[in-house]
């Protein structure tokens, strides 16, 4: 068991601790484990009912994080799944009671609504109005009628909700109770887990679950659930718990609801949003309009993988309710919903407003497409060395990167204007701009955007002289994108030396021994990279250990120098 927590027998006392400090609307009543609103004693001078939940620890941000104006008046918290002691319930009723009494909504658990019912009967005997909502909306077991009935899960949060802002707006206990239970009446929940959950005193998993297994119908306690399957896609098994929901609730086309999208611990937001995304999809597939949606971590099964979905019927009344203001942080408000998925025309980026410059010859323009093309597959054929040169000092996908890039400028080349090269590099850097990612991407896509433009202004894009300056033109982009400079341990290592022995002999030098000369300079600055601390980009981050490993995007300069040379030799 690996968990950031301090000792085992304090895990709850510290988290809510950590809970009232972190909020000034908070109190933690002394010796118990109830979070309490700080102006608990304004709301019985008001008359208004006090609402308490809670239950065993471990589904936070359930309960403590729903405390506040229009939500819960009082949490009471257990140990980690474990019900709290009649007494815990008792104190944080007889603290917040007024005249206007005490509504308890508790989950369905036998412990729950023993020690919340006992709690209960002895503060009736005190005097005090005190009534009871059992929330059971988990449909996965068995149908409503069983002895023990359905388990309360995470839909118990929207009679949280409906419940508080019922007695925000001022209605009688038997009001709020009744509104309470009407919504309780309407709600559907079912989850499923990709992984189990540790207890911390128990410190192993509740239960283990294959790779590729998972659990339908699961408890939040970590109990294993109805039945296990080999998993599938998100959108198959999303929409295997939204078919029981519908059918057990049975919503028809035209009904109104709204929908939570529960994260059960320890899954990713953005498979949520997946998730969120096929459950939307559903409701409006099966004619139920949903109103409003949540989508977050809202009742949890310790750090377990996985969620769960509720819908909740809802009229006119039961919406203002849920859309009603509170200051319940675990509460973000509800988002209307898209009823299709709505697509905004795109501005065409890609377009190219390239400068034009000269054109040049048909051969010379097939050579131009023979240098490209040998560039290209000298990426991609390097693609493995790259990628090892990028997982020893960075992240490894340099190599990856250069050969996607390359592939997009293969499958664009019989369509760029060759015979105009100054056109043509600036395609490619439209290309590059789309296709490359990382540090790499932009660096190249300024490279060869300045290059071009620097052609595009030369008398005739044909002699040396031309490529060296749109050489020198790229690398000076570079530099002002990228901060870097000679001796950083980059690409500049290997191309600003190249810029050099351009400029130094290019007046008089055939394009092949220019193109030599070049590749020369840049072997020579790759390899010197090999003795420069990283100052630059990802490597800068491992310091020392890059000391002795060539740069990887120097190394792939020196991969399109050597490719130019082959193509122009040929
Ligand atoms: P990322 O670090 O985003 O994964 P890539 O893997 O695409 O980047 O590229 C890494 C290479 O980028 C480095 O090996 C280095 O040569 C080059 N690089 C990083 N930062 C700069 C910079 N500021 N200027 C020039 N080149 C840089
Ligand atoms: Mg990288």
């Amino acid at each position: 068991m690996k968990k950031l927590i301090n000792a085992v027998n304090t895990v709850v006392e510290d988290m809510l601790e950590g809970v009232v400090l972190a909020n000034q609307g908070l109190v933690l009543l002394d010796g118990e484990n109830v979070v309490v609103r700080q102006d608990f004693q304004a709301l019985k001078a008001a008359h208004k009912v006090a609402i308490i939940s809670g239950g065993g620890a471990g589904h936070e941000p359930a309960h403590a994080g729903y405390v506040g104006q229009g939500m819960l008046t009082a949490a009471v918290a257990g140990p980690v799944f474990t019900s709290p002691s009649v007494d815990a319930v008792l104190s944080a009723i007889m603290t917040v009671a007024g005249p206007a009494g005490v509504l308890l909504i508790i989950k369905s658990y036998t412990g729950d609504r023993l020690n919340f019912g006992l709690a209960a009967e002895i503060a009736r005997t005190q005097g005090v109005k005190v009534e009871v909502v059992v929330v059971g909306d988990d449909v996965a077991l068995d149908d409503a009628g069983r002895a023990v009935g359905r388990r309360g899960i995470a839909g118990t949060v929207f009679i949280h909700k409906v419940a508080g802002a019922a007695a925000e707006a001022g209605l009688s206990l038997e009001e709020v109770q009744r509104e309470a239970e009407q919504a309780a009446a309407g709600l559907f929940s079912m989850g499923l887990g990709l992984s189990s959950c540790t207890v911390p005193a128990a410190g192993k998993p509740g239960f283990v679950l294959g790779e590729d297994e998972v659990e339908y119908g699961l408890g939040i306690h970590g109990e294993s659930g109805v039945r296990r399957e080999t998993i599938q896609s998100a959108d198959v098994m999303v929409q295997a718990l939204l078919e029981r929901i519908l059918e057990q609730g049975q919503f028809k086309a035209g009904e109104r609801a709204v929908l939570m999208v529960n994260n059960l611990g320890g899954t990713a937001a953005q498979e949520l949003d997946i998730v969120a995304r096929r459950a939307l999809l559903g409701c409006q597939a099966h004619g139920v309009k949903v109103e409003a949606v949540l989508v977050g971590t809202f009742l949890t099964a310790l750090e377990m993988a996985g969620c769960s979905l509720s819908l909740l019927r809802a009229d006119d009344g039961r919406l203002a309710r849920l859309q009603a203001a509170t200051s319940a942080t675990a509460w973000p408000g509800m988002t209307v919903p898209n009823r299709q998925l709505v697509r905004q025309p795109c501005i065409n980026v890609a377009a190219a407003s390239a400068e034009q410059g000269a054109s040049w010859s048909a051969a010379q323009a097939a050579r131009f497409k023979a240098v490209i093309s040998r560039i290209t597959s000298a990426l991609r054929e390097q693609e493995q060395k790259l990628t090892e040169l990028d997982s020893v000092v960075g992240d490894g996908d340099i190599g990856i990167s250069l050969a996607r890039g390359s592939l997009a400028i293969e499958e664009a080349l019989d369509g760029l204007d060759l015979e105009r090269p100054a056109v043509a590099l600036q395609q490619i850097s439209a290309i590059l701009r789309r296709a490359l990612g990382g540090t790499s991407g932009p660096l190249y896509a300024v490279f060869v955007l300045r290059a071009g433009a620097s052609l595009a202004g030369a008398r005739n894009p044909a002699t040396v002289t031309s490529w060296s300056e749109a050489f020198s033109a790229g690398c000076d982009g570079i530099v002002k994108l990228g901060g870097a400079g000679m001796g950083d341990r980059t690409m500049l290592d290997a191309l600003l030396p190249v810029a050099a022995v351009l400029k130094a002999g290019a007046a008089d030098a055939s394009a092949l021994s220019a193109a030599q000369a070049a590749q020369a300079a840049a072997s020579k600055g790759a390899a010197a990279t090999r003795d420069m601390l990283p100052l630059k980009g990802r490597s800068s981050y491992i310091g020392q250990r890059a000391l002795g490993h060539v740069d990887p995007g120097a190394y792939a300069v020196t991969i399109w120098m050597d490719a130019i040379v082959q193509a122009l030799s040929a």
